[in-house]
């Protein structure tokens, strides 16, 4: 129900999370069209300081919102068994990385090489949200082609983080991360290849969960690494991150890595009581690998993973060190076989298929002038180190190494698994986010920010991030690891998590950003970026 004494609630139905949301669509308190209504108007008048959108357009939003209220007041009269067969999204707003295809929309992947390109079909997950009902918000600003950790790379300008506009939100979704934590948009997609959902989420003080690698089709997703990416949920709670989970995973003949694998009912019934959801934790057996408290890992950032680890401890929970030694590994092998697959995908940019085409004399000619003009610098580093790592002489020195060394990664996590422990628990991010321009200039630094996620994408694992406190003011997220298919009982331990600490105080803390963004005073992050001389080379 919604509390009309309540001056947020009232002034801000923005600020609900989805399954308020969803309640008061069924009641009749809100409307869809009226919630779609309040996010676009806070996009309007805040994203000009916050840049976390690329596309939006409002004609076609309020339209589906209209639609959703058609088939609500359709169910109201039909009664409480139709308004109950509603998924929990229907009517809610979601937002879109732009690497997902929505029929007649664009899709740049943050690329200008995809500059003009209109999706031709809807990819899967679209397809499932439309039958669930939800009212696509818009298309987020991402890493050009996923490959980054900022948002920086975006060849469309970076987005602030909400916590601090002259700091990045994290990457590559950067994007969705920083509109869920703006109150743009209830959840949010993303894609996570190695760390893109989970690493912004911790930056933004938002959850966002990788699935199972096969548990979510990647049909109609702008390919990265074919073989590490998988699309997943930002949320502003754990319960509404496992409604949007729930909405897009399952079984897609298109997509023959798509396993026919059961999507749990649980997903959508995650426990409301914070006593109920704490009780999740008793007896449960958590792991803290040694290996991921990593040197040159924040002092602030390792302290506020160990309260949250205690606080888990005192819930219940079996807490016991493990060690994962091949987790030093995760990084150098992750970056050639991402890069690999990155070089085959990207191939199709020929400058005849898709997007942008510069024209330069003759059909080769033509082709390395889309590239070259196409491509940001990012990009062409990995399709270079890719195409390097696959070369004649080089591919079984390289590729096969790190393929084998792939195996050992996730072979550490089956030796944990089969020692009885229900899940690991770890820093998502060894760091807060920095400030515009900080990694810029030495990708490595860059990189290495992922240390605590690659590895999950290697194996193949369920991984989510969840607020777990403040460090200098910003925040900090604990992630939690799962075995194959364990997304519903990962869900369960992060909501477990949730309620223990429901009453901390760092809970209260609004994202300082938001009051600059309200009074849309704020700087765009291009214009800030450009005071500080720290553009993308
Ligand atoms: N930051 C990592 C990279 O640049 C991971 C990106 C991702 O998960 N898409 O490749």
């Amino acid at each position: 129900m919604i509390d009309r004494d309540d001056p947020i609630v009232t002034t801000d139905l923005a600020r609900l999370p989805a399954h308020a949301m969803a309640a008061a669509l069924r009641t009749g308190e809100a409307s869809a069209t009226e919630l779609a209504a309040a996010h676009l108007d806070r996009i309007e008048t805040e994203d000009g300081g916050l840049h976390a959108w690329l596309h939006v357009d409002r004609a076609g939003v309020t339209a589906a919102a209209r639609e959703s209220d058609v088939v609500l007041a359709r169910a109201r009269a039909d009664g409480p068994a139709a308004l109950a067969g509603l998924h929990p999204l229907h009517g809610i707003p979601v937002a879109l990385k732009d690497l997902i295809s929505v029929r007649g929309g664009p899709v740049t992947a943050g690329s200008r090489i995809l500059a003009g390109y209109r999706a031709p079909y809807d990819a899967h997950v679209t397809e499932r949200l439309r039958s669930a009902g939800a009212v696509i918000l818009g298309k987020t600003n991402m890493d050009e082609f996923a490959m980054g950790s900022s948002t920086e790379h975006s060849a469309y300008g970076p987005t602030a983080n909400p916590w601090d506009l002259e700091r990045v939100p994290g990457g590559s979704s950067g994007g969705s991360a920083a509109a869920v934590a703006a109150h743009h948009a209830p959840v949010a997609l993303g894609t996570d290849t190695g760390g893109s959902i989970r690493q912004p989420a911790s930056h933004c003080g938002v959850v966002g969960m990788k699935p199972t690698y096969g548990r979510v089709s990647r049909y109609g997703i702008v390919a990265f690494a074919s073989s590490l990416d998988q699309v997943g949920p930002f949320a502003r709670d754990v319960r509404d991150a496992a409604a949007l989970l729930h909405a897009i995973a399952g079984r897609d003949d298109r997509d023959s890595t798509s396993a026919p694998v059961p999507v749990p009912d649980g997903l959508l019934s995650l426990p409301a009581s914070d006593d109920e959801a704490a009780s999740a934790l008793r007896g449960v057996r958590l792991g803290l690998p040694r290996e991921y408290f990593v040197e040159g890992m924040e002092p602030g950032v390792a302290a506020v993973v160990r309260e949250a680890v205690d606080g888990l401890r005192s819930a219940g929970a079996i807490v016991e060190e493990v060690s994962l030694p091949h987790t030093d590994y995760g990084l150098a092998t992750y970056y050639i076989v991402a890069p690999a697959e990155a070089s085959a995908n990207l191939a199709r940019y020929d400058g005849i298929r898709y997007g942008l085409s510069v024209r330069d004399g003759d059909v080769l000619a033509d082709y390395l002038a889309t590239r070259g003009r196409g491509f940001g610098p990012e990009v062409k580093r990995r399709i270079i180190l890719g195409t390097y790592a696959l070369s004649a002489g080089y591919y079984d020195a390289f590729y096969g190494t790190a393929q084998k060394v792939r195996t050992l990664i996730r072979a550490d996590f089956d030796a944990v698994w089969a020692s009885g422990v229900d899940a690991v628990v770890a820093p998502t991010s060894p760091g807060v986010a920095w400030r515009f321009g900080e990694k810029l200039d030495d990708p490595v630094a860059m990189y290495l920010t992922d240390v605590c996620t690659l590895p999950v994408n290697m194996a193949g694992l369920p991984g989510i991030s969840v607020p777990a406190g403040l460090s200098g003011g910003l925040p900090v997220g604990l992630q939690l690891i799962g075995r194959p298919w364990g997304e519903l009982e990962l869900l369960r331990l992060a909501r477990g998590h949730e309620a223990v600490t429901a009453a901390a105080a760092w809970r209260t803390v609004e994202p300082p950003g938001l009051a600059a963004l309200r009074a849309g005073e704020a700087p765009t992050p291009a214009e800030r970026v450009a005071a500080l001389g720290a553009g993308d080379r």
